[in-house]
Formats: C-alpha cells, structure tokens, sequence
C-alpha cells in the first residue's frame, strides 16, 4: 500500500527524497509536493520519433532501434591523477547500416548489453563520412517502459547538484500520488465552453506527456488558468474601488474650451468625454490616458482640474521632473487664470518661503490646481479639498506615491497619463483595473518626423545635415547606446556618450556647442543640462536614453540615434518623439551598420509609420514584452506559463471569461475564491 501524500506534505514524504535531495529542491523553491507539481518544465525535448540508422544526421539529436552486433569491449585507460577511464565499445545495426558507439565509465551497463538483443538509443551522431560515431547516448530495452527514449522528455529549471533525471523521477512520484488532489479552480462550464482539460490531466501531462496533442491541451488549460485568474483578480480590485461613492459632478466645459487657442483633436475630445462621463457617475474615476509623445495629452489634464474647479475640489498635478513642473506650470497658469482659476507650483528646488506660500495656499484651499513634482508628496503639504490627482508619466511612479497623494484627498479621482502606447490587450494587464482611454491622432498641421535609416557610409552627409541644422538656428540630440567606453570586448564597438560627446566637439563639430546628458549624472545636473538645451544654449546634445519624455524643445529638427539596432523599436519611436514638437519640419536618423536583414526590416518598421500604437504591436510580437518594456517602465506581472508575446489569444479568452464571472456578482466557487484571495495577498504591490 502506498502512503497517502498530500499537496502541503514535504517533499521528502516522497519515496527516494531524503533531506539532501530536499534542501536541493528547495533552492527552486520547492519544498511541498504542491510546490513539485507547479515546478513546471523549462521545455522539452520529443524522442517519439524514431529513424533509422542510415538516416541519422550529425549534430541532430535522434531516437532510433537497433541491435547490438558486436560484443562490448571495456578498455581501461589510466587518467594522471586519478580513477582509470574505461572505454566502452561495439556497433549495433538495423536493416539500414551500422554505427559504432562509445561509452565513458559505462562498463557496468553498456558493457552488459548482449549480442543479439535490440535497444533503443538517443544520442547525437557525431563525426564526418569517414567515419561517424555516436558517444555516451541514452538506450534501454526495446521492449520495457519507455524512460529516456521514445517519450516527450520534459526538461526542468535545474541548479547545481540536481539533474533533469532526479526531477523526473520525483515528478513522476507527485503526478503519480498528488495530480488527482490538484483543487479545480476553473468552474466546469468554463471548461467546456473554451474546451480546457481538467486539473488533474493538465498535471499528468505537463510532467509526463503521453502525446504531443495531449501536452499542447495541457500547456493550454494552465495558460488559460493563469490569466482567469490574474484577470479575475484584478475585476475585483476593480469592483471593490468603484464601491465607493462620491459626489456626481456637472461637466460644462464650454468656457474652457473657448479660452483655448485651438480646438481640441478628435481623440483629445473623446479623452475628455471619457472623464466627463466617469466624474459624473458618483464613483471615483481611475483613468489612464495613453497617448503618443506630442498628442497633446496635457490639455487632456487641463480639462479634467478644469471640471474639479467648477465643482469646488482642488486638482493636484504631480509631474516626475522640475522641468516637466515648471512647463506645465508655464502653460496652464495663464490659461488657468483666465477662467478665474488659481493655480500655484511647488517643487523640491523653489526656495524655501515660495514652498511655504505655495504650501500655505493648497492648505487653505487658496489654490485651485497645484502643480509639482514630488513635493506634493510629503507630509507638510495638505489640501483643503483635494478632488482630482492627475500623475504626469505615470510609470514614474510607484503604486506607494499615487496612493500617497490620494489619501490627502476623501476618494479623489485619479487621472494617469502615459506616453508610452503599448497594445491594448497588455494595457489591461499593465494597468489593470483602469479604465484606458487612446489618444491615437496628433494636432493638426504637425508634419510627421521623417525617418531614415543609414549606415557608417553615410557619415560625413550625416554630419553635415547636422551643421546645416545649426546653421538655420536648429538644435539637433544625438543618442548614444552605452554612457562610457568599457574599454572594448574586441567585439562591435558601442559610441559612448562620453568620448562621442568629445570627439564631436573636439574633431567634428569644433564651431558648435555640444552638451553632454547621460543616465550616470545627478538628477538636478540632468535637469540643468536638459534646461540650457532647451533654452537653445547648446547646438547638439549629445546623450543615452534618459532625455526626459514630455520635455519641449520646439527648437530641435533632427534626433541621430546611433548603433540604433541596440534599441527596441517602442524605445526608439520614444526618442523620436523628442523632435518635431515645434512647427519646423524634423527628422530622425537611425544610424546602424548591422547587415541582418531582420534587424534592418525590424528597423525599417519605424521608417514607415509614426503611430506609436503600430509599432508598440510590432515590437512586442518580434522581441516578447521582456524587452518590449526598458526596466524602469515595467508594470509587467510575471507569469509562470504564460507568455504576453504568444499567447494572447489565449489571454483574451482568459479575460472575457473573467469579466463575465465577476460581472454576474455571485459567490465563486470556493478552489476559486481561494487562488484569487492568495494572488491577491502575494501581489499587493502591483493589484492594489
Ligand atoms: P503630450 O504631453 O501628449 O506629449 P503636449 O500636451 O505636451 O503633448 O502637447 C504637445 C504640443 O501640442 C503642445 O505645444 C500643445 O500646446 C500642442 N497642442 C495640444 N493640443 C493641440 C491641439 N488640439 N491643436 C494644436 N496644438 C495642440
Ligand atoms: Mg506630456
């Protein structure tokens, strides 16, 4: 009789765990059978198909049947310095050919192997026509249980000690036990509508797969699963937030549309229709507002401290950047004040009686808007009546902060603007539970950036369109791929900001003035930099990727981007969108001596189109959101079987069955409400 093991039993309630082979296990973070069985493989490795001697291909791994045809032979060699190395030798044939193998310290086994008998063997043929070999492959009888060959061979995340065989084995234990104690945690109707296997078969097959056919409906069901219930989590969230009530506002915006110099965009108009119709539900409003570098997403804001004015709240806007602050503050106040509207800025570098004013006036309710970076943050600053918290570049800052400035206010409405367009499908995992408006069309009479592609060929009329810039009174940002040379690796040679900046001033562009910005800098140093260029009192600028987003510099024409295939094509159409903010006409030159012919199609992408949203699509689906997100705008869940770049299909399923189960507002089913309320608990940080 076997002992019953349950899911939270230790893994050395398994037979042939000892406490050695546990404490491996638990440097993957296993240390329960359950834990053992979501231990999923990394991929794997398909021995079903069998070939023939004769057609065996080197280099290829392959699974054949053959005989042995000459008796093993154990030659023992000596090694310097320690135990003697044995050679194991014989030939095995079929009907198509023989082939000699070879076998290090395997005179046990492959020495025992008999004249006559017939094996199966997976190895990897090696050698040339002259002579081809095979060395050290896997066989066991042909007629006994299939162990390493003729199966799906599952492969696991290993670490030192462990091999792929001892995982095999202690999953084939758990399936064995455990896989029927598996919780199902999606209801029945929903695996017969979207045809999803069961629980327990899902297990069996991810560690043991008896077909390809079988293993793919498994890899589906756990995909599927993993994104219900992310995606059901987060309706939850949603639902809870929107159960609180506030006062319904009027939304007439006639006055301030009026004030405006120009008429709103299409997609500016629906953004802000989308705010009005949010602010007049009674329930705080949670809203991002997504739109390419330049669609003019700040009116967008406007519009909403706009609305909270007239309904006697105050609007708090936060910016990530002094600069950023101050040219908000520089654009709005004016605006602002014609509609009787007190708007105050309050920033980490004012002195220290402007902060107290500034302070003093969103205290007493004297200011209607506060614009500021993260001073608005800290505990000295209060509101009398705060309504409406708009964050500026959102993915500057964390849940903590947005949370933070909230609690200053009773359930304000909260409005995210984002200049990094990402697809749709992802928004909603990024953002969760916001609701998502697109603004997807740039102000009338913008000509779109011209882009082109060059390779080192084309420098010295590179350098030239630079000179011509600045001659014409234009500035021009070169964007360099690394802050400083590493001293060379021998390999493709990087420009570093550093060096490049003083070649270029030095050799290149000696009657120009070249700044220099780059990631290593103090922050305050960035923005004296980032300031003077946009003050035009420098020609080029020559920088990494930390050029500010949403910094206006109408002046620039030209943005060079050099060694441009280091960069993914949603990071370069960010830096484009630095240039052509004025009415000027702009260009951008993606500078690249890469011959793939992938890499310059990929690149050739951002040559064809200006739409953020396209090459957001484009971007995901050739590099995977790993890369498609840089580090610091990453919001991304990680998933343990799904993947954001293959499996959307399987994700749009998973969430249109989530938001109908929420949606019916019923009690879930108790393996249900549990997996959500533990996602929920291990997730804090990004579902909250
Ligand atoms: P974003 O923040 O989305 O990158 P901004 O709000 O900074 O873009 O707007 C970019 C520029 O476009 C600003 O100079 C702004 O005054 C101008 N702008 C915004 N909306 C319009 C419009 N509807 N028509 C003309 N110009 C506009
Ligand atoms: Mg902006």
């Amino acid at each position: 009789m076997e002992k019953p093991v349950t899911l939270d039993a230790p893994l050395t309630s398994l037979p042939g765990i000892g406490p050695q082979r546990a404490a491996l296990f638990a440097r993957l973070n296993v240390r329960t059978v359950g834990e053992l069985l979501r231990l999923y493989p990394r991929t794997y490795e398909d021995r079903t198909r069998l070939v023939s001697v004769a057609s065996l291909e080197a280099g290829t791994p392959a699974c054949f049947e053959a005989a042995v045809v000459t008796t093993p032979r154990t030659n023992r060699i000596p090694k310097p310095g320690s135990r003697m190395l044995e050679v194991t030798k014989f030939t095995v044939a079929d009907d198509t050919g023989r082939l000699n193998l070879t076998f290090f310290n395997a005179a046990h086994s492959a020495g025992a192997l008999r004249v006559g008998e017939r094996y199966c063997f997976y190895g990897v043929l090696t050698g040339d026509f002259a002579a081809y070999g095979m060395t050290n492959p896997l066989f066991e009888p042909c007629d006994g249980p299939a162990r390493v060959t003729r199966r799906i061979l599952p492969v696991y995340p290993l670490t030192a000690g462990l091999t792929n065989s001892m995982v095999l084995r202690a999953q084939a234990q758990a399936v064995s036990r455990c896989a029927g104690l598996l919780p199902e945690t999606l209801p029945p109707e929903l695996l017969r509508r979207y045809g999803l296997c069961g629980a327990a078969e899902a297990c069996r097959e991810i560690h043991c797969p008896t077909s390809a056919a079988a293993l793919g409906r498994a890899q589906r069901r756990l995909v599927f699963e993993e994104f219900f219930l992310f995606s059901a989590a987060l309706a939850i969230v949603r639902s809870r937030r929107t159960a609180h009530s506030c006062p319904a506002w009027q939304t007439e915006l006639t006055p301030f549309f009026a004030a405006l110099p120009f008429r709103l965009t299409g997609a500016q108009q629906r953004a802000v229709d989308d705010i009005c119709a949010d602010v007049r539900t009674g329930r705080p409003m949670s809203r991002l507002v997504q739109g390419d570098v330049g669609s003019g997403k700040t009116m967008v804001a406007a519009a909403a401290a706009c609305l909270a004015a007239k309904n006697g709240v105050q609007t708090a806007l936060l910016a990530p950047t002094e600069i950023l602050a101050r040219q908000h503050f520089d654009r709005l106040a004016p605006l602002f004040e014609g509609l009787g509207i007190r708007t105050v800025l309050l920033t980490g570098q004012m002195g220290a009686a402007q902060k107290r004013s500034a302070r003093e006036a969103a205290e007493l309710g004297l200011a209607d808007v506060v614009i500021g970076t993260h001073a608005l943050l800290t505990e000295q600053t209060r509101f009398a009546r705060l309504g409406m918290v708009i964050a500026d570049e959102q993915h500057r800052f964390g849940v903590a902060q947005r949370a933070a400035l909230c609690a200053k206010g009773t359930q304000p409405h909260l409005l995210l603007l984002s200049a990094t367009p990402i697809p749709r499908t992802l928004a909603l995992i990024v953002y969760g539970d916001l609701d998502v408006s697109v603004v997807d069309e740039l102000p009338p009479g913008r000509e779109p950036v011209e882009t082109f592609l060059v390779d080192e060929r084309y420098r010295a009329r590179l350098n030239a369109f630079v000179r011509k810039q600045a001659a014409e009174g234009h500035q021009s940002f070169i964007v360099c791929p690394a802050v400083e040379d590493d001293g060379g690796d021998g390999g493709e040679t990087l420009k570093a900001a550093e060096q490049w900046a003083q070649t270029l001033q030095d050799y290149v562009f000696p009657n120009l003035r070249v700044a220099l910005l780059h990631g290593k800098m103090k922050g305050a140093e960035k923005e004296a930099v980032m300031a003077s260029f946009a003050a035009g009192e420098a020609d080029i600028l020559v920088a990494t990727t930390v050029i500010e987003v949403g910094v206006d510099v109408p002046n620039a024409t030209l943005m060079v981007i050099e060694n441009a295939d280091r960069f993914g094509l949603s990071q370069l159409h960010q830096l484009r969108g630095r240039v052509g903010r004025g009415s000027a006409k702009a260009w951008c030159v993606l500078v690249s001596d890469n011959k793939n012919t992938e890499t310059r199609q990929r690149l050739r992408t951002l040559c064809g189109t200006n739409d953020g949203f396209r090459i957001a699509e484009a971007d995901l689906q050739q590099r995977g959101p790993g890369d498609f997100f840089g580090s610091r705008q990453h919001g991304l869940p990680v998933f343990r079987v799904g993947d954001l770049a293959t499996d959307l299909a399987v994700l749009r399923q998973a969430q249109e069955a989530a938001a109908q189960l929420i949606s019916q507002d019923r009690p879930l089913p108790s393996p249900l409400a549990q997996a959500i309320e533990s996602l929920l608990a291990g997730n804090a940080d990004t579902l909250n």
